[in-house]
């Protein structure tokens, strides 16, 4: 299949939307943006990018991916300082620090960052600014909650930050302390990529097949990194304790995390907490599962993000496309997106996620008015076209193209 094109958006989002990308772009045509992060595949931020890149480059802009080489060590040490932004208390030693400011310097050097604009998403790369000559606006583009940060961590990253011209978060509560501009720019999905482009019941059937699965009962789904802060144990305790009354089943869907030894701990948890239960089904999948997650997400009755910290929650976003209601952890980017009785429920324990399990289970009409909700939230707000006007005004911002 070929990329999809601008235009193949409009039928979408209407072809409005990609004149005013159009009109925004050709303020700035032939910019050049150098766009680095710390992956070309896994996770939120490079699915974004990896679309973001050619359809930047149809609008005239020229804009280039670096992505950052890193040490195992260097990998541990971001793990850490990621989790610190997030609240936890594991300390950033001298070594880490040190392995970290290390791999940012030789980046500096390897990396292309001749542009008009630079844009650094997340901390990985952020102390690249200390080491590359700075001659063009740069940009930090933080994509986790980091609104509660673990002090001794944020104090670290700051000195690097703070050298930024300006920072993007995904929302006004993440916003930090800092000297410079920030902006607000949500994050989105693509609807026409094959993780949540549409899909026939036929074809979904067949994908949950594979996996010992079909609709012939209520299907709750999560779909996730094994991670602590995505609570997958409290998510089977939920379930177990909305099975009692209600017959469904629990599809616990997210990558095997061979490279994460904390995931595989975690994994373990999950596996202990689930074991004997022919209801629950903990699957592991590849990291290029897009399909089979479209089709667990359409399959699904209720979706659940029973997350206790979350930047964004993509999931979220994903599950609304394809008109399920979300019950969501009350955190983060999830409550931009989850709004009690309209789009789902967020909740605070697995308790509340048993009740409203139940509740939903026991109301089809009203969970599918939900999810019909929930997909116009997401064409309005979080698909692509919009986080690219987004960016567009940014940089037009930032250059000081956007005066008449
Ligand atoms: N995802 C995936 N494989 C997995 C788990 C998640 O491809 O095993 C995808 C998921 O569909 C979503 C993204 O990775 O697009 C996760 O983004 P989110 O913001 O939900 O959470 P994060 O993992 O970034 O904390």
């Amino acid at each position: 299949m070929t990329a999809p094109r601008l235009d193949d958006y409009a039928a979408i989002v209407g072809s409005e939307r990609i004149a005013v990308l159009r009109r925004l772009a050709h303020r700035i045509e032939g910019l050049r943006v150098a766009i680095v992060n710390s992956t070309r595949v896994g996770g939120g931020v490079a699915e974004m990018l990896a679309r973001h890149v050619p359809l930047l480059s149809e609008l005239g802009i020229s804009a280039r991916w670096e992505v950052l080489e890193g040490t195992p060590e260097f990998f541990e040490a971001t793990k850490t300082i990621h989790n610190a932004l997030q609240g936890s208390t594991r300390e950033l030693t001298a070594r880490m620090r040190e392995a970290y400011v290390e791999t940012n310097r030789r980046n500096a050097e390897r990396l292309d960052l001749d542009a008009d604009v630079v844009v650094v998403h997340d901390p990985q790369p952020a102390a690249l600014v200390d080491f590359a000559p700075k001659t063009c606006p740069w940009i930090w583009r933080c994509h986790i909650d980091a609104s509660r940060p673990q002090r001794a961590a944020w104090r670290f990253l700051a000195q690097h930050v703070e050298r930024y011209d300006a920072s993007v978060f995904s929302m006004a509560s993440f916003a930090k302390n800092l000297a410079h501009p920030q902006y607000l720019i949500a994050p989105s999905i693509d609807p026409l990529a094959p993780k949540n482009r549409d899909m026939s019941d036929e074809e979904a059937d067949r994908i949950l097949a594979r996996f010992g699965l079909d609709r012939s009962r209520p299907l709750v789904v999560q779909v996730s990194r094994f991670d602590r802060f995505k609570d997958p144990v409290g998510v089977i305790r939920a379930f177990r304790m909305a099975r009692r009354r209600d017959d469904c089943r629990l599809a616990l869907v997210g990558g095997t995390a061979d490279d994460d030894p904390e995931g595989a701990q975690i994994l373990r948890e999950v596996h202990d907490a689930a074991e004997g239960d022919p209801d629950i089904s903990v699957l592991g999948i590849p990291p290029d599962s897009d399909l089979e997650i479209n089709a667990f997400q359409r399959a699904a009755t209720v979706i659940v993000q029973k997350s206790t910290k979350e930047g964004f929650g993509l999931t979220v976003t994903e599950g609304l496309w394809k008109g399920r209601p979300v019950i969501g952890g009350a955190v983060g980017g999830i409550t931009t997106q989850v709004f009690n009785h309209q789009t789902g429920f967020l909740v605070h324990s697995p308790e509340g996620l048993a009740y409203r399990l139940r509740f939903l289970l026991n109301r089809p009409a009203l969970a599918e008015e939900m999810g019909a909700r929930g997909r116009e939230l997401v064409r309005h707000h979080f698909l692509l076209t919009r986080h690219l006007r987004d960016w567009l005004t940014l940089f037009l911002a930032v250059t000081g193209r956007g005066a008449p």
